[in-house]
């Protein structure tokens, strides 16, 4: 545990699965003197008093900002640059304000004209989370062990980036810094194309009619109910992460139709030597994820809930 808190007071604005995380790991590792937190919700804001989570909970985002040092807007992506001109006027000058949005080009581009040049704009994204919801669903270790980008805009300042990067690293997060376009290329391909693959084949098994729904159950573990998890994943959320990086996952999508239709043509010509080598570039790719301290070598991750966003 820190002696000295890294900020005074940490605003988080929407307390759901990873601003409660972030409120209960900062508790944890004294990062921060004091946490204020608002919700959109009477019932979240009702159920984060109740949990103890915060010092104090306020109704508007721009209660919560006033006098606050760190502000994390824990929103989903669509809504943030809404939040963004609604606290731009109660910022406190020198303050930083960032995110965990799991879109980092349209966060530079919905937030940043709005915060005015006296706070530091350091946009952030914690790649760690569950398909759970809601502020009982956070947990403190949630970003041990896990990467936390940082993509600040050009021109921002050095010691702004090392102080947010120094919050994160208390939480036993790697840090790394990106361009938001590159950002979102790398996460196209790791984890919104793989949320896709997932919503897309829970779809087509509920919808067909020669196996039925309890059958598709019964045998989940042959495979289906790996996907069935990442596809239980918060609609909203994932229909913001679509919505705005539009471009990275079509091209991803694009290079992911022609891989598919490569291995169909395989199976239909019987072409099993082109199969099992590319079973065998894959299965070396998750031993490196294991190596990489991404993932444990048992089902189920050996974590709680643990996937990656
Ligand atoms: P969550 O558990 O659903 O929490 C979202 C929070 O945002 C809730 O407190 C909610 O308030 C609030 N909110 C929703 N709509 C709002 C609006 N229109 N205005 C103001 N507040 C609003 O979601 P989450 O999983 O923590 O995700 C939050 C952000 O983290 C997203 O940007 C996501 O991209 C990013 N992220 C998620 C994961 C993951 O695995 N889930 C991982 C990394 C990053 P109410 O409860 O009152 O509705």
């Amino acid at each position: 545990m820190m002696t000295e808190p890294l900020f005074d007071t940490m605003a988080i604005i929407g307390p759901g699965l990873i601003g409660s995380s972030i409120m209960r790991a900062a508790r944890q590792q004294n990062a921060v003197r004091q946490i204020v937190a608002s919700a959109r919700s009477a019932e979240t804001r009702q159920r984060v008093v109740e949990l103890g989570i915060a010092d104090k909970v306020v109704e508007t985002n721009a209660e919560a900002v006033e006098g606050a040092d760190l502000v994390i807007v824990c929103a989903p992506v669509g809504v943030c640059g809404t939040i963004a001109e609604e606290i731009a006027p109660h910022l406190k000058p020198g303050a930083i304000v960032s995110d965990v949005g799991s879109v980092k080009t349209s966060i530079v581009r919905d937030m940043g004209p709005h915060l005015p040049d006296s706070v530091h704009f350091v946009p952030a994204h914690p790649v760690a989370g569950t398909e759970h919801s809601g502020p009982d669903a956070g947990f403190a270790e949630l970003f041990d062990g896990r990467w936390c980008i940082l993509t600040p805009p050009e021109g921002t300042d050095d010691e702004a980036v090392k102080r947010l990067a120094a919050f994160w690293a208390l939480f036993g997060a790697h840090v790394e810094i990106m361009t938001p376009d590159h950002h979102d290329l790398v996460l196209a391909v790791t984890s919104h194309l793989p949320h896709l693959i997932a919503y897309t084949i829970v779809g087509t098994a509920d919808e067909l009619e020669t196996v039925t729904r309890s059958e598709v159950l019964k045998f989940s573990a042959g495979g289906f109910r790996d996907f069935t998890r990442i596809a239980a994943s918060d609609p909203v959320m994932w229909r913001d992460v679509f919505l705005n990086n539009k471009d990275a996952v079509l091209e991803m999508l694009g290079r992911f139709n022609e891989d598919v239709a490569a291995l169909t043509k395989a199976i239909r010509r019987g072409d099993g030597e082109a199969l099992e080598q590319h079973f065998i570039r894959t299965r070396a790719i998750r031993r490196g994820v294991i190596e990489a301290g991404q993932d444990t070598a048992t089902p189920d991750f050996g974590r709680p809930h643990g996937h990656e966003d």
